[in-house]
C-alpha cells in the first residue's frame, strides 16, 4: 500500500487497526522525498531523527492502548520562516544559512502535541517575498503538476510537498497570498485565517501586520483539522486572538443551500479567459448547491496592490533591520570597522528582492515622503477593510480567482518584479483586511496544457467555520478533491 497518498482520516484508520505503524509511514515519506524530491526540491533540510522519535512515540502509544491524538502519525511539512527547535531554519536566505532555532513555534508545538510528525523544511522565497519560490537564496523548486512551472510562492516548497506526496499536510505563512497562491498552483487546498486567528510566535517576521501561519492539504477537511489544532489564543503572541476556536471538521456538513456568495464585479474586470471560465463554472456549481449568487462592489480594490506594497515593504525594512551581522546569522569576515562589517554583511547576506522591498520600505518610511506614502497607505488600507465588512453585510461569502494567471514557466517573470506584484490582485486584498481566506481547485484551464486553477474564498473576520464548510461542499460537489 502507498502511505504517501493517505487523508488524515486515513492514517488513523491504519493505526487504529494496526494496518501501519507511524514509523512505517514516516519512513514511506521519507523514501519518496528521497527517490523524487530531486526533480522537485520543495525541501530545504529534512530532520529524520525528530520525525523517527516522534513517530515511535506514536507507535508506543497506540500499542499501550492509549488514545489516538488528533494528528497523531500525520507527516507535516513545515516552511523554512517557521522556527523548528534544533534544526536550521534558513528563510530561504544566505543570511540565516547557518541559523539553528533555539525554540518552536507554537504552531509546530501544537502540531506535535496532537501527534503530527515533522518531516522537513521547505523552500520559499526568501524571508517570504515573492510568488514563485525564485527568490530562494539555494534553488527553485519545481511545480510537480509539470516541472517546467513554478510553484507559486512564496511558501511554494510546502504546496510542492504536499501536492508531490512528500507529506500530507503542511505549514506555510501568508502575507500577501502565500499560501493561497501556490495552493492554487499546485492543484490544492491552502488557508489563511483571520489575522490573529492562529499565534504567530516562531514565525520570522516580514511584514508583522499581514504575517499569518495557515495549512495546506489535498482536501478542506485536513486543512480544516490542521487549522483546528493550530489556531487559538497564545499568551506568547499578543496578537493571537482571545476567542475560542469553533469545530472546523464539525462544520463540514456538506449543506450550503441558502448561503450568499458575493462575486466582486471589480475582480472580474479584465480576467484571463483561461481562469475566467472556470471560475465562472464555480459559480455556478454555487448556484447548483443551493447558494444565492449576489454581485457586490469593492470599490478601493484599484489601490490594493500599492497599498500592500508600501505598507509590507515599510514593515520589512523595520523588520530586517535586526540581521546586521552581531545578533544573527551570517557577519561578514573582512570588513573596517562597524559600520563597514553591517553594510558588508547584509549587502552579501539578502538577495536582490529583499534588498529592493527594504529600500523601498526605508524610503516610503522616511521623512517627507512619510505622509505621502505610509500614512496615506494605513488609511487606504482602512477603506479596503470597509468596503469588505459593509460587503459582509449582505453576503456570506465572497469568491475571485486565486491568482488571475496560471502557473508559469520558471525564469518567466522573474526579471520583472512589478508584472510579478500586479499578480498579487486577488489575494492581497483580504490581507489588507485581514480577513480569512481558502484557495480550492477549480478545475484545469480549457486550452493546454491544462493547468490549475484556484478559486479563493473569503469570509468575514472569524468566520473560519463558515468558510470551511463552504468550501469542502464545493469541493465535493465539484469533483475537484485530489485524492
Ligand atoms: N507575493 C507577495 C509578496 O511578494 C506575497 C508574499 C507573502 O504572502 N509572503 O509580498
Amino acid at each position: 500500500m502507498d502511505f504517501t497518498t493517505l487523508s488524515i482520516s486515513q492514517i488513523r484508520e491504519l493505526l487504529k487497526t494496526r494496518e501501519a505503524s507511524a514509523v512505517e509511514i514516516a519512513h514511506a515519506h521519507l523514501a519518496s522525498i528521497e527517490d523524487k524530491d530531486k526533480e522537485v526540491r520543495a525541501y530545504l533540510s529534512l530532520c529524520p531523527e525528530r520525525a523517527l522519535a516522534q513517530a515511535k512515540k506514536v507507535d508506543a502509544v497506540i500499542a499501550a492502548g492509549g488514545d489516538l491524538a488528533p494528528l497523531a502519525g500525520v507527516p507535516v511539512a513545515v516552511k523554512d520562516v517557521i522556527l523548528t527547535r534544533g534544526t536550521r531554519t534558513t528563510c530561504a536566505s544566505q543570511i540565516l544559512e547557518n541559523f539553528v532555532a533555539p525554540y518552536d513555534a507554537t504552531a509546530v508545538q501544537r502540531l506535535e502535541n496532537a501527534g503530527a510528525v515533522i518531516i522537513g523544511k521547505t523552500n520559499c522565497d526568501e524571508f517570504a517575498m515573492g510568488s514563485s519560490t525564485e527568490n530562494s537564496s539555494f534553488f527553485p523548486t519545481r511545480n510537480p503538476r509539470d516541472l517546467t512551472r513554478v510553484p507559486g510562492g512564496s511558501s511554494g516548497g510546502s504546496a510542492a510537498a504536499v501536492a508531490a506526496n512528500f507529506a500530507t499536510v503542511a505549514l506555510g505563512s501568508d502575507t500577501g497570498g502565500s499560501i493561497r497562491q501556490p495552493a492554487a498552483f499546485c492543484d490544492i487546498v491552502g488557508m489563511m485565517g483571520t489575522y490573529g486567528r492562529v499565534s504567530r510566535y516562531g514565525l520570522v517576521a516580514f511584514a508583522s501586520s499581514l504575517d499569518h501561519i495557515g495549512p495546506f492539504g489535498r482536501s478542506v477537511k485536513d486543512v480544516a483539522l490542521v487549522l483546528q489544532t493550530i489556531a487559538g489564543p497564545d499568551p506568547l503572541d499578543s496578537t493571537a486572538a482571545a476567542l475560542p476556536v469553533d469545530d472546523y471538521v464539525g462544520a463540514l456538513s456538506g449543506d450550503i443551500r441558502g448561503i450568499r456568495v458575493g462575486v466582486p464585479t471589480e475582480f472580474l474586470k479584465g480576467l484571463n479567459p483561461d481562469i475566467g471560465g472556470n471560475i465562472q463554472k464555480g459559480i455556478d456549481l454555487f448556484s447548483t448547491l443551493g447558494c444565492q449568487i449576489v454581485p457586490i462592489s469593492l470599490p478601493h480594490t484599484d489601490y490594493a496592490i500599492g497599498c500592500y506594497y508600501i505598507i509590507c515593504t515599510a514593515e520589512a525594512s523595520s523588520n530586517l533591520a535586526r540581521y546586521d551581522g552581531v545578533r544573527y546569522g551570517f557577519r561578514s569576515p573582512q570588513h573596517d570597522d562597524l559600520r563597514d562589517m553591517y553594510r558588508k554583511s547584509r549587502n552579501l547576506g539578502f538577495g536582490a528582492e529583499v534588498k529592493r522591498r527594504i529600500m523601498l520600505g526605508t524610503y516610503v518610511l522616511s521623512s517627507g515622503y512619510y505622509d505621502a506614502y505610509y500614512l496615506k497607505g494605513q488609511k487606504v488600507r482602512t477603506l479596503i477593510t470597509r468596503d469588505f465588512v459593509e460587503a459582509f453585510d449582505e453576503v456570506d461569502v465572497i469568491v475571485t480567482p486565486t491568482s488571475p494567471i496560471p502557473p508559469f514557466k520558471l525564469g518567466e517573470k522573474v526579471n520583472d518584479p512589478l508584472q510579478m506584484y500586479l499578480a498579487d490582485i486577488y489575494t492581497v486584498t483580504a490581507s489588507l483586511a485581514g480577513i480569512p481566506g481558502i484557495s480550492v481547485p477549480c478545475g484545469k484551464t480549457p486550452s493546454e496544457p491544462h493547468l490549475p486553477v484556484g478559486m479563493q474564498i473569503l469570509a468575514n473576520h472569524f468566520d473560519e467555520a463558515r468558510l470551511l464548510r463552504v468550501a469542502d461542499a464545493f469541493e465535493k460537489a465539484g469533483g475537484f478533491q485530489i485524492s
